[in-house]
């Protein structure tokens, strides 16, 4: 026995995998700020409000209307792969929340100084506040003056991974205009959500960054986001894509479905809006191109490309602005390839993608080629 040696091969002791696949989970601010506004539109939230303290290093805050959490389940919220959303795989095709996996809060417990207020309509005014450990494990309850909905506080994020709070504090103007995009894609998707963003430098005053209304149009959180002059500039984009059942996507999704009719062809549509190509004053326009899969913001690398392309052949001089919904069966793609979930896995991209630049290169053949004086 004394001579045996000692094993190297040892498990991970339990919170370092915690933090170490929470580290996976929220990357960076936009990560947080991505988990927290899906979180509180899944609860029903019509209204949402982020409030950022030095452009997210000190605080970001997101406080919506929404459901609320109710007492029974303050103990398990934050715990790792707990969810109201998603009890099988197989619940992953027809699931219409944006979250799933259960795993952004306990992840932010992991990383930052977190709590959550929140009450429910039943509770009147008195909400709770909750505090939780580094696992996720709730520590206290506490009542709290609360309106109903939720609001989660996550200060200090990185405060124990020294590397990446560096490197968050280095490129933190860089970090903060991407995580405002991210927030444009949302509020100009969610037509019936009032979005509210504003900041806070140390000693400065809180600044209103940008807001929309509800129950309004994508058009009108365009302009509220951008300014009307954008509106002049953009033409409706509303393209039917052809996926006959031989070229991939219909066979594909009733192999998938055996109730499905053979013969039959989902299609996609692509909804939303383009610059004309004739238009613009020649600024460059990458970040204000939204890509959107059943109105969930996603990277859509290749559907970019192509559409810049077909546009850059009509107008060499300028980007385009987009806002493109593809609207398809929720058999055609796979939004569980990463943790973000926004990457896309999109079924019988190729033919997708050949579709698209026809049916957009005959639009703009049919686009009004003059400047228009108001399109409101
Ligand atoms: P997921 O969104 O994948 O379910 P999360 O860790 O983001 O996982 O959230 C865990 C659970 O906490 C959710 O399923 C939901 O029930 C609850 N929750 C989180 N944020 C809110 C919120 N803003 N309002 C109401 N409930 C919330
Ligand atoms: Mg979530």
């Amino acid at each position: 026995e004394a001579s045996k040696q000692m094993a190297t091969i040892r498990a991970i002791e339990g919170r370092s995998v915690h933090q170490i696949q929470s580290g996976q989970v929220i990357v960076d601010l936009n990560s947080v700020v991505k988990e927290l506004v899906e979180n509180s539109l899944d609860a029903g939230a019509t209204s949402i409000d982020v409030r950022f303290k030095n452009q997210g290093l000190d605080s970001v805050e997101v406080q919506d209307n929404g459901k609320g959490i109710s007492p029974e389940d303050y103990e398990t919220v934050a715990l790792k792969h707990h969810t109201s959303k998603l009890a099988s795989y197989d619940d992953l095709t027809t699931l219409d929340t944006f979250g799933f996996r259960g795993e952004a809060l306990s992840s932010l417990c992991a990383l930052s100084k977190f709590h959550i207020l929140t009450a429910r309509s039943e509770d009147g005014a008195v909400g709770k506040r909750l505090d939780f450990d580094i696992s996720g494990k709730l520590k206290s309850t506490t009542v709290a003056a609360a309106q109903k909905g939720t609001t989660v506080s996550v200060d200090e994020i990185f405060y124990n991974l020294p590397v990446r709070r560096k490197e968050l504090e280095k490129n933190s103007k860089r970090e903060y205009v991407k995580v405002l995009s991210l927030l444009h894609a949302y509020a100009c998707i969610s037509v019936g959500v009032r979005f509210s963003v504003s900041n806070q430098m140390p000693k400065g005053k809180k600044i209103a960054v940008f807001s929309t209304k509800s129950n309004t149009t994508t058009k009108e959180n365009i302009v509220n986001i951008y300014g009307a002059k954008t509106l002049l500039a953009l033409s409706r984009l509303d393209l039917s894509l052809d996926m006959a059942p031989g070229d991939g996507l219909g066979t594909q999704s009733a192999r998938n479905c055996s109730t499905q009719v053979t013969d039959r062809s989902p299609g996609i549509r692509i909804e939303g809006h383009i610059s004309r190509p004739v238009f613009g004053d020649g600024r460059q326009a990458p970040d204000r191109q939204m890509f959107f899969v059943n109105s969930r913001p996603c990277l859509l690398p290749q559907v970019s490309k192509a559409i810049n392309e077909v546009y850059k052949s009509f107008n060499t001089s300028q980007s385009p602005f987009i806002f493109a919904n593809l609207i398809m069966d929720t058999n055609s793609y796979d939004v569980n390839v990463s943790p973000d979930k926004r990457t896309i896995m999109l079924h019988d991209q190729t033919a997708l993608l050949e579709s698209l630049k026809t049916a957009l290169t005959k639009m703009f053949d049919q686009t009004d080629h003059t400047v228009p004086q108001s399109t409101l």
